[in-house]
């Protein structure tokens, strides 16, 4: 028995017959197939010694073959070598738009979430962020307004028309969650909390899974491999900084991943320079780097009174900061051939302070 690992991608157009006769041809050199449904294509992993023998040219070819090892499989770039968009409601991430997610570190009152809401939709993000569900380092902060808070989320969706993403904390939650958000984040405390990945692919719901602060590049994609091995390509990779000898900013941006991951993985990449450097000054700058290095999607604290914050306040842009570094990016990215990607609330426009006005 060997451990090398051979992947074949067939169009989902192919023969089931022909997908048989690849396993019988496997089965018969003792090697074991598994075949995976993912971003409309059948993906078969083959282990052992028959996968170091030619390959039969009597069997229908596959669109893309691969070796992998190490447990780092379904998520490898040579598998869809043009890259998996994922949409989160109607925001697509991975199509090479840029796309921003804004909004509050934490649900905390309908003014707060409503007035944050606008602020994003206003400046164009395509997405809003926002924790019902907080995890603490201690107990005794504030823990998130749970379910009431998904509703207020929903409530700024039906406002600004801006699709949600929220943390996921518990499995247990996932199936009631799936029916109110756009799409879950799985935070860095939980990158390897293995139930919740698999309860979260198996929803075939959309997901942002950050890396873990303390985990690699490989950590990060293995843990991945939990998602897609349920058949859900929906998944975003966070890069969110992660702990270092520095002590200066708050964790340590790792854009070094974020070039590395878009290489060797076909699934989007975004980046949270909010909750990774903790100064409000330097997200800005950090967020043209992200770009430049290959990011697809940003995650931004925007928050309508920081000072007040009962979570993270103090990394939270203020809108006015937001709508510039906004603009900024939009200059960036005429820079290096790309564009904002279009905000769904695009005619959002000023009437809607006047006609819902901020309660704070
Ligand atoms: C968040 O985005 O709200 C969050 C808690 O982030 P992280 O898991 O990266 O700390
Ligand atoms: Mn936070």
């Amino acid at each position: 028995m060997t451990d090398a690992e051979l992947l074949l991608v067939f169009d989902s157009t192919i023969d089931p017959s022909g997908i048989a006769g690849w396993a019988q041809h496997f089965d018969s050199t003792g090697t074991t197939t598994t075949t995976y449904r993912l971003g409309g294509a059948d993906v078969m992993v083959a282990q052992g010694p028959g996968t170091l023998l030619p390959l039969p040219a009597d069997l229908p070819r596959p669109r893309q073959t691969a070796r992998a090892s190490g447990g780092f499989r379904l998520g490898r770039r040579e598998l869809f070598p043009s890259g998996t968009a994922v949409s989160i409601g109607s925001a697509v991430i991975g199509d090479g738009d840029i796309a921003v997610f804004a909004g509050p570190c934490a649900v905390e009152n309908p003014g707060q979430m409503m007035s944050t809401a606008r602020a994003a939709a206003r400046h164009g993000a395509v997405g809003l962020r926002g924790g019902a569900f907080k995890p603490r380092t201690t107990p005794y902060s504030f823990q998130g307004l749970k379910w009431a808070g998904l509703d207020l989320l929903a409530q700024a969706r039906e406002e600004t028309g801006l699709p949600i993403l929220t943390e996921v904390v518990d499995p247990r939650h996932v199936d009631r969650m799936a029916e109110v958000v756009d799409g879950f984040q799985i935070g860095t405390r939980n990158m390897q909390n293995f139930e919740l990945l698999t309860e979260v692919g198996r929803s075939g719901m959309p997901a942002v899974l950050k890396r873990g602060f303390g985990c690699t590049v490989d950590e990060l994609l293995t843990a991945a491999e939990y998602i897609l091995a349920e058949g859900n390509d929906q998944l975003v990779l966070c890069e969110r900084g992660i702990r270092t000898f520095e002590g200066a900013t708050r964790f340590t941006l790792d854009l070094s991943a974020v070039a590395l991951l878009k290489r060797r993985t076909h699934l989007p990449v975004m980046v949270d320079p909010s909750h990774s450097l903790g100064i409000p000054e330097l997200i800005e700058p950090l967020t043209l780097a992200a770009v430049a290095a290959g990011a697809d999607a940003l995650l931004i604290d925007v928050h309508v009174q920081p000072e007040q914050a009962l979570c993270d306040g103090k990394q939270a842009l203020l809108p006015e900061d937001f709508a510039r570094l906004m603009s900024r990016l939009e200059m960036l990215a005429l820079g290096v051939g790309r564009r904002m990607a279009p905000a769904p609330a695009a005619d959002y426009s000023e009437i809607h302070d006047a006609l819902t006005p901020d309660v704070v």
